[in-house]
């Protein structure tokens, strides 16, 4: 038997000879549930555990919530999942035979993560890579998401598999990187301005957490985790800083009190209307 040659999806053809599309480079974009119509997708990702990533997510999704835009979180940070825990969200989901319902938060964001769907959110994940991502996919293909003006996705830390998935099966419009002064900010930076790059993925600017703290007092900014390289890395790399998050213990106390809903966070103003210019080409 012939080898088939045609790498592009659902092609049957032995040869190329003539076809319109041989040589382009093959999709991998997973279709959407018929029910939902998202019009931006926007990942958020960190190099490492712990930078404030989900908070970050939430904080972008209020904002633009709170400018009337109707706003998903996708939580794919598959095994260390907290946006429920940050909006009080419990499972599980409602499911029937035409998809998954999100679950809503009280300022109306669309919310879908594992922990909605596990009995028991404090049962562990123990799943490898491929599955985590498969998982990702399902989030898009079988949540009915409705309509959406922004789908903002909280991904896993690092460049694993979940990432390479969602950069290769979802629409992403850009993505924002949240580090911490602490981070080996030049580094995590450049793998994932690579990482997007090479999926051909916009990177929409950083954001740095943790940058300081106000003192109560006298209304100094101490630099609790020393001085902050961001700036620097902006110039060198020609990626934007979006916003310069201080330690708020308000933003901790809401995301333990399961009522992030209520967290409002001035300092990521400069993110949102980055994020807003993506709709004006939708008007
Ligand atoms: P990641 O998603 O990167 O693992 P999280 O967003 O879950 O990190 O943040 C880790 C913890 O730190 C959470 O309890 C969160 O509420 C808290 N946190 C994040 N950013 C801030 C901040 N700027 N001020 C105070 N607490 C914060």
């Amino acid at each position: 038997m012939a080898e088939k040659s045609c790498s592009s999806s659902g092609c049957s053809k032995e040869s190329c000879e003539g076809c319109p599309s041989a040589g382009k480079p093959q999709s991998f974009l997973e279709e959407l549930n018929v029910y939902s119509e998202v019009k931006h997708v926007i990942g958020v990702v960190s190099g490492k555990g712990g930078v404030g990533k989900s908070m970050a997510t939430a904080s972008l999704a209020n904002l633009l919530a709170s400018k009337g835009y109707r706003v998903g979180i996708m939580d794919a940070d598959i095994t260390g999942p907290s946006i429920p825990r940050m909006y009080g969200l419990e499972g599980p989901a409602m499911a029937d035979d035409e998809g998954i319902y999100p679950v809503l938060t009280n300022n109306d964001i669309k919310v879908m993560s594992i922990n909605l769907l596990m009995p028991d959110p404090e049962t562990p994940v123990i799943w490898r890579g491929p599955v985590l991502a498969n998982m990702v996919k399902q989030f898009w293909k079988d949540v009915i998401w409705g309509e959406l003006d922004y789908l903002l996705v909280d991904m896993p830390p690092g460049t694993g598999d979940v990432p390479l998935t969602v950069f290769q099966s979802l629409p992403v419009d850009g993505i924002v990187i949240v580090t911490s002064p602490q981070d080996l900010v030049k580094m995590i930076v450049k793998k994932a301005y690579n990482m997007a790059s090479a999926m051909n993925i916009p990177v929409l600017g950083m954001i740095e957490n943790y940058s300081y703290l106000k003192c109560p007092d006298c209304g100094k900014e101490i630099p609790v985790f020393g001085k902050s390289k961001i700036d620097e890395v902006s110039q060198e790399l020609g990626v934007a800083v979006l916003g310069k998050v201080p330690i708020d213990p308000k933003l901790t106390e809401l995301s333990d009190a399961g009522a992030f809903d209520e967290a409002e966070n001035p300092y990521l103003e400069g993110a949102l209307a980055v994020l807003q210019l993506l709709s004006v080409k939708d008007k």
